[in-house]
This record gives structure tokens, C-alpha cells and sequence, in this order.
């Protein structure tokens, strides 16, 4: 096919998308534009085909310089478990306490995870206040419960790699942070029986073994190597990415600083930061945390048409002309859907999230603006709200608008817009569809928070 011909099949699937992703994140603020250099680094990490669970039991438990290495650095697909939201602790700022603090917890894990690029996960346990107790915290969790939690966590996200922050000897000193790292240990073979929790399987979760369990090993007072260094893993999380203008330290501070209910901001660290990993369960590694573990589209089926197309672009892309790449990008997103498709759950995870930062990539490269604003800030189940949805091209790759919706955050949006053409690069399109309809879908909120 030829490269027009690309284009032009590429056309309406590319403002499908900028609609779709406008409607998952909609909010009060003007939307994000990344500028080239964070696009060439989102392009980057679309390559990589790995993923990484950090379990601990808290808000402020994990360990963002090494999210920010693992998810910015490495380009792998990173997330944070925290088993709680933190109802128990403290709060400088406001009088917020228990389930209330728990929100404003949450809030700032979100918040620290937009910043460091890590997803995050809860369970339903409840911080209930310090224990030194592993065995007084199941009392409050219910084992069973607790760890149904963190093995349905583990096959939503199939991780490669399971790092647990606490290690089982109580070192931790929270009996809170020994139930997190015996649960780690315990879920990393129970997500991959299937006898364990069979009804998550009806669900259409599917078994998953992580190729290894390792323990973040603690370090926090001294420069110096753990005192038996020489049996675990080292890896330096204090690299400099020249695309983000800053090392993966700086970023863990303002990560950090999101926890601000705790009074947890902390300076920014530059230079080498090494991060020790202690083999727990699985393969061991003796280079790399992701030892034996292919971290390309080629692991896939049908992944192997998926790498050429992104190695291209990143080859080809030029951050005065983005949109050169985009029929290279479109092209990948099609193959990336096969790909999920193929696998016998129907979906792959890593790939669906790949195939969610590539539509941000593809949005960033056209130019394209898409905003959707409403008349009322809040609309009641069954009830109507205008919604004016803005389209400006700003690129003079050619695209055609499809269609006008909302398939999320409980909205259902009727799609009133015909097919046109958004005319490029000076004149914009403007669309307008009323009467979104309010839905009770939100009540059902996933496990799952995204970033
Ligand atoms: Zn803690």
C-alpha cells in the first residue's frame, strides 16, 4: 500500500480515537499537551512489552524513584499495590480522619503517580492504626480476603516482575508492612493455581506466574551498600533522561511530595542511586531485575509486526514535523489490537495499555485539539446536560471526523455528528452534541484506579 493510500485509511480511525480518549478524561482543566520531547519519550517506551507490580502496604510506602526509573527509564508498565489507603495516619493539613483521610490519601497517590508514571491498585483492607503484629493485621483483613485482593490485582495486571517493599522478618516494623510482604510472597504462587480463587477465573481473569518475587532491600540511612550486597541485585535508579530534563531522583521528589497529608516532600536527589533487590520466589536474575523476560512486541503473536512499525517511528519522528510519523503510529495500533485479540482471553493487558498511551502519542503528533465542555458541572441519573465538543486540527495530516460519543465515566453520549472533514492545518471544526445522559454506571467503580 502506498503511503497516501495509508493515510487516507488511517484518517477516521484517528478521530475515533481523539474522541474516545477526550472522553475518558475529561475534567475542569484544559487539556494536556505534551510538548515533542515528551512525546519522543512516550514513543520510547511504547516499544517495551514489560510489566512490574510494587506491592507495600501504604500510601507512602513505595519507592518512587525506582517507579519513576521502571516506568520512565525503562519504559516498562509500572504500578503500585498499596494494600490500604491509609486511613490510619495522620493528617497536618486538615481534620479529615479514617475513611475520609483515606480519600484524600488516595488522591494523593493518584496524584504522585501522574507525576511518576506508575498506575496504581488498592485492596479493600483498611489501615486500622500501628500494630507490630502480622497476625493482629489478618485478624483486622481477613487473610483470605486480603489476599483474594492482591491475587486478583496480580492477573489483572501480569506482572513480569513482583517487587515486594517489606521483607517477612518484621524488619519492616509495621505489622501492616509484614502482611503486605507475606501476601506478596503468598499471592505470587496462588495467582497461578487455579484451584486458588477459582471464581475470579468465571470472571474471566486468567492464572499468571511473574517470572520472579524480589525484596526492594532497605538503604535508606546510608550510602553505603546493604551488608551483604554482594548476593543481591544492583540497579542504579539515578539516570538522567535528556528527553524529560531530569533524573529519575528529581522526579521521585515531586512524586513524593504529593503526599501532602503526611508532610512527605522531600529535597530532590541527583547522581547515582543504587537499589538493591534480594531474590525472593521464581527465576533468579544476576543482571537485571527483568532477567530472562522479553521485553519487545516479539513475545507476542503477531507482536512481530508490531515492532517494526513503532521502531520506525521512533527512527523517523522529528519533533518539528510529529505528524510524519503518524501513519507508522496508526498502522501499529491496528496491529496492536490483532495482538490482543489473539491471545485466548480475548485481551492482553499490557498491550490494551500500550494501545492507550499509543492513542495519547497518535493525539499528540496531529496536533489535534479535543475538549468537551459541559453547561452544568454535575448531571443526575436520567438527566440531560449540553455538551459542546471542540475539534481543531492543527496539523495538515488529513482527518475526518467519524463521529461525536462518550463510552465512559457513566455518560452516554448520543452520537449526532455526521462525517466531515476537519479541515487542515489554519481552519479548526467545531461539533456540538447536546443531551448526554447521566447513567448509573459510575456507581460501579473498578478495583482498578487508573493514573
Ligand atoms: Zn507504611
Amino acid at each position: 500500500m502506498t503511503e497516501a493510500k495509508t493515510r487516507r485509511a488511517a484518517a477516521p480511525l484517528l478521530l475515533l480515537i481523539a474522541l474516545l480518549l477526550a472522553a475518558t478524561t475529561a475534567r475542569a482543566q484544559k487539556p494536556a499537551q505534551p510538548d515533542a520531547a515528551q512525546t519522543q519519550a512516550a514513543l520510547r517506551t511504547l516499544s517495551v512489552a514489560g510489566s512490574v507490580l510494587y506491592v507495600a502496604a501504604h500510601p507512602d510506602d513505595e519507592n518512587t524513584a525506582l517507579l519513576a526509573y521502571l516506568a520512565r527509564g525503562r519504559g516498562v508498565r509500572t504500578a503500585y499495590l498499596s494494600l490500604t489507603r491509609g486511613d490510619g495516619g495522620q493528617n497536618i493539613l486538615g481534620s479529615e480522619k479514617g475513611a475520609l483521610l483515606g480519600l484524600v490519601r488516595t488522591q494523593e497517590l493518584l496524584a504522585a503517580r501522574r507525576v511518576d508514571g506508575a498506575e496504581q491498585f488498592f485492596t479493600r483492607a483498611i489501615d486500622f492504626g500501628f500494630t507490630r503484629s502480622p497476625e493482629e493485621t489478618f485478624r483486622f483483613w481477613g487473610h483470605d480476603a486480603a489476599l483474594s485482593d492482591v491475587v486478583r490485582v496480580v492477573r489483572l495486571f501480569r506482572p513480569d516482575v513482583i517487587i515486594a517493599r517489606f521483607p517477612t522478618t518484621g524488619e519492616g516494623g509495621h505489622g501492616q508492612h509484614t502482611a503486605s510482604a507475606v501476601l506478596a510472597g503468598e499471592a505470587f504462587d496462588a495467582a497461578a493455581d487455579p484451584a486458588r480463587f477459582p471464581e475470579q477465573l468465571k470472571e474471566g481473569l486468567r492464572p499468571w506466574r511473574a517470572k520472579r518475587l524480589v525484596w526492594n532491600v532497605f538503604n535508606f540511612r546510608s550510602a553505603d551498600p546493604p551488608k551483604d550486597a554482594e548476593r543481591v541485585l544492583s540497579v542504579d535508579v539515578g539516570g538522567y533522561d535528556p528527553l524529560l530534563g531530569r533524573s529519575y531522583t528529581e522526579i521521585a521528589a515531586e512524586s513524593r511530595t504529593k503526599h501532602m497529608s503526611q508532610a512527605q516532600g522531600t529535597p530532590e536527589r541527583r547522581g547515582p542511586a543504587p537499589n538493591y533487590f534480594a531474590h525472593l520466589k521464581g527465576e533468579p536474575a544476576t543482571r537485571d531485575l527483568f532477567d530472562g523476560v522479553d521485553l519487545t512486541w516479539r513475545r507476542y503473536a503477531g507482536g512481530e509486526t508490531v515492532a517494526p512499525l513503532l521502531e520506525e517511528a521512533a527512527r523517523k519522528f522529528d519533533p518539528a514535523r510529529p505528524q510524519a510519523v503518524l501513519p507508522q503510529l496508526l498502522a501499529s495500533y491496528r496491529e496492536m489490537e490483532k495482538v490482543s485479540r489473539r491471545d485466548e482471553a480475548g485481551r492482553v493487558p499490557l498491550v490494551e495499555a500500550k494501545r492507550e498511551a499509543l492513542r495519547g502519542v497518535i493525539l499528540a503528533c496531529a496536533g489535534l485539539w479535543v475538549e468537551a465542555t459541559a453547561a452544568e458541572p454535575y448531571v443526575v441519573p436520567g438527566g440531560e446536560v449540553k455538551v459542546t465538543t471542540t475539534l481543531v486540527n492543527r496539523s495538515d495530516f488529513p482527518v475526518r471526523l467519524e463521529t461525536v460519543g462518550a463510552s465512559s465515566a457513566g455518560v452516554d453520549l448520543p452520537r449526532r455528528a455526521g462525517p466531515r472533514t476537519l479541515q487542515s492545518p489554519a481552519a479548526g471544526a467545531r461539533r456540538r452534541a447536546r443531551g448526554a445522559r447521566g447513567t448509573d454506571a459510575a456507581r460501579h467503580a473498578p478495583l482498578r484506579r487508573s493514573r
